[in-house]
C-alpha cells in the first residue's frame, strides 16, 4: 500500500482538481439518459449510476489521501436513498429494513457505520452508495477526526455531472426519501 500523503489544508487549498476527460463525461451523459429513458430495472440504472460515477472519481481521486482502512468517513451521518439500500441487499444479501431504526447508533456521532468490516474497511465495498463513492479528502486524515475542523475535502456538489447522476439517483428513487445507512442496516441488537 502506498504511505498517506498528508497535505496541511492551506497546501490542499492550492490544489487544481484535474478537468474530466470527454469520455468519462460522455459516459455520465449516457448513465443519465439511460436512467431517464431507458428500458431496464430500478437496480440496472443505479449500477449504471454507480459505474459513471465511478469513472469521474477516478480521475480525481489522485488527488485525494484517501486509503483503505481508513474510515473516520465512516464515522458521520451517512445519507442512503432506499433504492440504494435495496441495491446493497440485491447484492450483498445484507437485509434491509425499511422501517427499521437503531436508537443504540442513529444520531449519535462517532459510531460506526454498521457495514464497517471489522478490519476497517468497508464490507460492501463494490455496492456502496454513491455519498461513499464521491467523498474525497484533500489535506489529511488528521482533520477528519476532528468533526469540528473545515477542512479540504470533496463531494458529488463539486461536479456537474456527480451532481447530475445524484439528481438522477434520487429520480429513481420514486421520493422514498433519505434515511441514515444504520436505519436500512440496524446492528442486529
Ligand atoms: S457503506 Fe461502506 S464506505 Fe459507506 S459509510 Fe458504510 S462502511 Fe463506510
Amino acid at each position: 500500500m502506498q504511505p498517506i500523503k498528508f497535505r496541511t489544508i492551506e497546501e490542499a487549498k492550492t490544489l487544481e482538481v484535474p478537468k474530466t476527460s470527454r469520455k468519462v463525461i460522455e459516459k455520465a451523459q449516457s448513465a443519465v439518459d439511460f436512467v431517464l429513458n431507458g428500458n431496464a430495472s430500478r437496480l440496472i440504472k443505479v449500477k449504471a449510476i454507480f459505474e459513471a460515477a465511478d469513472d469521474i472519481i477516478a480521475e480525481i481521486s489522485p488527488l485525494s489521501v484517501c486509503k483503505k482502512g481508513c474510515n473516520y468517513c465512516c464515522h458521520i451521518d451517512v445519507l442512503i436513498t432506499e433504492i440504494e439500500a435495496k441495491y446493497i441487499e440485491k447484492n450483498t444479501g445484507k437485509v434491509v429494513r425499511l422501517n427499521g431504526v437503531n436508537n443504540k447508533v442513529h444520531g449519535k456521532p462517532r459510531t460506526p457505520c454498521t457495514l464497517l468490516g471489522a478490519d476497517g474497511a468497508c464490507s460492501i465495498y463494490s455496492y456502496r452508495p454513491l455519498v461513499c463513492r464521491a467523498f474525497l479528502t484533500f489535506d489529511s486524515p488528521t482533520y477528519c477526526q476532528e468533526s469540528s475542523i473545515e477542512h479540504v475535502t470533496y463531494d458529488s456538489r463539486g461536479h456537474p455531472n456527480l451532481k447530475n447522476l445524484g439528481e438522477v439517483l434520487i429520480h429513481l428513487n420514486n421520493a422514498s426519501g433519505f434515511k441514515d445507512i444504520r436505519e436500512y442496516f440496524p446492528l442486529d441488537v
